[in-house]
């Protein structure tokens, strides 16, 4: 089959390699579409944790946001059929472990992640196999293409699972890339009363506003600070999502959130963030709560997005054949006021 393999640092190859094989409680998939992340430019610059951490290494075969058709299954598997569409967990967990007792297999302390860690290959690929445990059916009305982004949509549906988060909640969301977009559909689709959505692209912003942000804010050209006190009486916002990465980004949720509010922190920063005054987070009784994966929300967010909560053919901006792969990483590399996700078609 073709696959396009990351070979080495900045080295993607568009290659025949061998065909997976289904263990007995795996299924095998076709893959019919598998999305671009940001977490692909750092496997492919080598600038992942992972590297450093011993537990991923050249060759793999990237790809975690996928959808596809069972073409096979193991013989223990009883729960899919050949022909169903499937996605699935970017986390294999053992199942065994302390953290996959308590059902944190995002955690689990030998986790596997498709397409990013202890050789598991991804993706980016005609074929992959999947445990039938971490593998999902999707609703009719969700097509392909679609489905192919509901890991992005499962890690902001947990974030917000994870942290207090009221009906009828002042919401802010930081970012207006992908994950931003998700999550404001995402905390709509929780009850929230008034959305805000921050960025610095203005075209991402429009989209934002089309899906449903009451508020946007383009953080280059206006004052979150002073948009939020009018906003609030001076109170401040109940529920801020970071879901940009940035260092700024993280110092402004701490200023506009409420006394008693919550910040959920889903972007994750690059280098440490200075100066973080703990004391006044502390005086001011704030939830900081990070969130990481997507474990245990897999059918609840094909659920809101058989249902048109969370629509993700919006945030689709190019789509690229598998053997335009390198394209792929130019564009995500140097047009980032151009793109949101990229889907790939094996
Ligand atoms: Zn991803
Ligand atoms: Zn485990």
């Amino acid at each position: 089959m073709k696959a396009a393999r990351l070979t080495g640092p900045n080295r993607i190859e568009y290659l025949d390699v061998p065909q997976p094989v289904c263990a007995d409680d795996e299924v095998l998939v076709q893959v019919k579409s598998v999305g671009f992340c940001g977490t692909d430019v750092e496997m492919y610059r080598g600038t992942m944790a992972y590297f450093k951490m011993g537990w991923t290494q050249y060759p793999i075969t990237l790809g975690h946001e996928w959808c596809g058709v069972v073409v096979e299954c193991g013989e223990e598997v009883t729960e899919f059929s050949v022909g169903d569409r499937v996605t699935g967990d970017v986390t294999i967990g053992c199942h065994r472990c302390e953290n996959c007792l308590r059902g944190l297999y995002n955690l689990c302390l030998s986790k596997i992640e498709v397409g990013l860690c202890r050789g598991k290959d991804g993706a980016y690929a005609e074929y992959l196999t999947m445990p039938a445990r971490h593998t999902f059916r999707v609703p009719d009305s969700v097509s392909s293409e679609e489905a192919a982004m509901t890991e992005p949509a499962a890690t902001v549906v947990k974030a917000i699972r994870k942290a207090p988060f009221e009906p009828g909640a002042v919401c802010v969301i930081l970012g207006d890339g992908p994950i931003g977009l998700l999550a404001l559909q995402a905390a709509l689709a929780c009850g929230a009363g008034k959305l805000v959505l921050t960025g610095t692209v203005d075209a991402k912003l429009q989209l934002g506003r089309e899906l449903g942000a009451d508020i946007v804010v383009n953080v280059r050209q206006q004052d979150l600070q002073e948009i939020m006190e009018d906003l609030t009486d001076g109170v401040g916002a109940d529920y801020v999502m970071e879901a940009s990465g940035s260092v700024e980004a993280i110092q402004q949720a701490v200023a506009i959130t409420r006394m008693g509010g919550t910040v959920s922190v889903v972007g994750l920063p690059e280098v440490p963030v200075p100066e973080f005054d703990m004391g006044n987070v502390a005086v001011r009784d704030l939830n900081i709560i990070t969130s990481v994966a997507s474990p245990n929300v897999f059918p609840q967010t094909l659920r809101l997005m058989g249902k048109g909560k969370i629509r993700t053919r919006p945030l689709i901006s190019h789509e690229l054949p598998l053997s335009e792969t390198a394209k792929a990483f130019d564009i995500q590399i140097n047009h980032p006021a151009e793109r949101m996700k990229i889907m790939l078609h094996p």
